[in-house]
């Protein structure tokens, strides 16, 4: 079932809301998921509003640099990343440690190899 989850970074300059089934996460061991730690839910960008400024964001790329991902300069969290889906469809990882009311510990969490690819 769709539900909308407010989400932000720990100091509150990024603020955003998601919509969406939250039936399951990712946590991935490739250079930056691992030190990130993050647990991604992976939506349409569509399905992610932010309620922010987009300035208060800064990003970081690498690689092939295509995939956007977004830190709050003051406080270091990492919220959110957007990428393009296999599809060619903009695409929101959106880190669900940073959701309100969402106990991690509930969610099943797929670990994805990201490490060999
Ligand atoms: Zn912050």
């Amino acid at each position: 079932m769709n539900q909308m989850y407010q989400g932000s970074c720990h100091c509150g300059q990024i603020a955003f809301e998601v919509e969406g089934e939250l039936t399951g996460a990712t946590d991935c061991n490739c250079s930056i998921c691992q030190r990130k730690g993050t647990l991604m839910w992976f939506v349409p960008r569509t399905q992610l509003h932010l309620r922010t400024a987009p300035e208060a964001m800064r990003s970081y790329t690498f690689h092939k640099h295509v995939i956007q991902h977004y830190f709050c300069p003051t406080c270091g969290m990492h919220p959110f990343g957007e990428g393009v889906g296999p599809d060619g469809s903009a695409m929101a990882a959106v880190n669900i440690r940073c959701l309100e009311g969402v106990d991690v510990y509930d969610i099943p969490v797929h670990h994805h190899d990201g490490r060999a690819l």
